[in-house]
């Protein structure tokens, strides 16, 4: 099991919507893996801030949700949330392609165009949906089979048309919206008009062929033309981007292909290659092709040039771990913690690394750990599933006289975080049995029942 870059699997299911009214025909039409990793959540996070900020957000409202795909595309759903697939990131030549995409797609929820309008609003359900799938990367649903269901009407093909195709006026005003962005932010905008020219050639192509991000982000010559004559005109077309971007792109680029495709990465990153990235590529790549020991050895040289990196500890805790080197993977984490205290997904492995060393006095560690983590992401099933194998242990050395009904509440978290409130409901009722009416927790598994029953209700 992965705990580092880890990779949700979201099932996507049509249903058929047969006009308004819905006897719903289901079948299944793939999956969607979502890919998440603090070091890339926080990079993007990092290179979009300042069109985010231009756009007039805060840059934690956007959340930027990768999927594994190696189609060029993003698109906006749920609200703030940016997808955006790996292809896109991977082929992006500097960060500027990157930002321009992003600022693009700002554009589109500045213009609601998902929201508004008449055709929106006969598929008003596809948001919430896509809210799931967003709740989905956030790791609600982990592993449960139907956590993503897009509502499609017709067959795939013209239901992605209707529901992910933006008009060419929606397509015009989040180029406008997204120039306008960068040019606030003082960006070069050079990059948007280099990725929707590599785009523009692809019109020409049959459909099956087209990236996603040109069907669904209808490009014209017109639309290429428009923007490239702002850039020409923009006083910012030369300006260079910070430096320490490109270091950001290019690591997180090399992260993806380390894990995703390994493989490749060993052959495109020769050991001869002393470029900080390669070296890091080559790392993950040996450590996903099973060869632990000389993945440390380079993750060894690499520590030493960058000692406060958190994600060089978080990775070694990572392979140590999956080597069933419990302990030494805490003391890993440890020193990624200490330089990164709240990070959800890193928060997350170190407590499990830490349960999984049978060390009972680290258990409540563990336990703070899980807590900090579920400040951020009070729905990642995985945090519920571990605080009651700890509440469980300590229940067992009999430290913990209220165990049996903390562990029920904590699995009845569990079962909500994955959208099952069948089974979350005799665990949560079993823990207000258990626990005492003035414990701390007995209100939230009251606040929980409700939940768990309005949920039942609806069904
Ligand atoms: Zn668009």
């Amino acid at each position: 099991m992965m705990t580092g870059m880890r990779i949700f699997v979201a099932f996507l299911l049509m249903m058929l919507v047969v006009g308004g009214a819905a006897p719903l025909a289901r079948a299944q039409l793939g999956e969607m893996r979502i890919i998440r990793d603090t070091e890339i959540e926080m990079g993007l996070r990092q290179l979009a801030t300042p069109v985010i900020r231009a756009a007039g957000h805060k840059p934690e409202d956007i959340r930027f949700i990768l999927i594994q795909n190696s189609d060029l595309n993003a698109f906006v759903a749920g609200g703030m949330n940016i997808f955006l697939n790996t292809g896109l990131i991977q082929q992006a030549e500097h960060p500027g392609q990157l930002i321009g995409v992003i600022a693009h797609e700002l554009g589109h929820i500045a213009g609601g165009h998902l929201v508004r309008g008449r055709e929106a609003a006969k598929y008003a359900g596809v948001q919430t949906i896509l809210g799931t799938l967003a709740a989905v990367a956030a790791g609600v649903a982990a592993g449960s089979p139907e956590a993503g269901l897009f509502v499609l009407g017709g067959t795939q093909d013209t239901a992605r048309r209707t529901f992910f195709t933006h008009s060419r006026a929606q397509e015009g005003s989040a180029d406008a919206a997204a120039l306008e962005y960068l040019n606030r932010a003082s960006i070069n905008p050079s990059g948007l008009g280099e990725f929707l020219q590599k785009l523009a050639s692809q019109e020409l192509l049959p459909y099956d062929r087209q990236s996603e991000w040109v069907r669904t982000h209808p490009i014209t010559l017109d639309r290429v033309d428009t923007v490239q004559t702002h850039v020409m005109d923009s006083p910012l077309r030369n300006q260079p981007l910070p430096h320490e971007w490109k270091t950001l792109l290019a690591r997180i680029q090399a992260k993806l292909v380390g894990f995703l495709q390994p493989e490749q990465a060993l052959l495109r990153y020769t050991d001869h290659d002393s470029r900080w990235a390669a070296r890091y590529a080559r790392a993950i790549a040996l450590y996903r092709t099973n060869n632990m020991p000389r993945a440390l050895a380079i993750l060894d040289e690499l520590e030493k040039t960058e000692t406060t990196n958190p994600y060089l500890y978080e990775l070694r805790g990572q392979i140590l771990l999956e080597n069933s080197k419990p302990r030494d993977a805490a003391a890993a984490y440890a020193k990624a913690i200490k330089l990164l205290p709240q990070a959800p997904l890193i928060n997350i492995a170190y407590a499990r690394a830490l349960l999984e060393s049978r060390d009972d006095n680290q258990i409540p560690l563990a336990l703070t750990q899980i807590q900090t983590a579920l400040q951020k992401e009070p729905r990642e099933p995985e945090s519920w599933r571990l605080l009651a194998t700890g509440w469980g242990r300590l229940g067992e050395l009999g430290k913990e006289k209220n165990s049996a009904g903390l562990v029920a509440y904590a699995l009845a978290e569990e079962a909500m975080s994955k959208g099952d409130a069948k089974v979350a409901l005799p665990l949560v009722k079993r823990a207000l049995e258990q626990l005492p009416k003035d414990h701390p927790l007995w209100l939230k598994a009251s606040d929980l029942r409700l939940a768990v029953e309005k949920v039942i209700e609806k069904n």
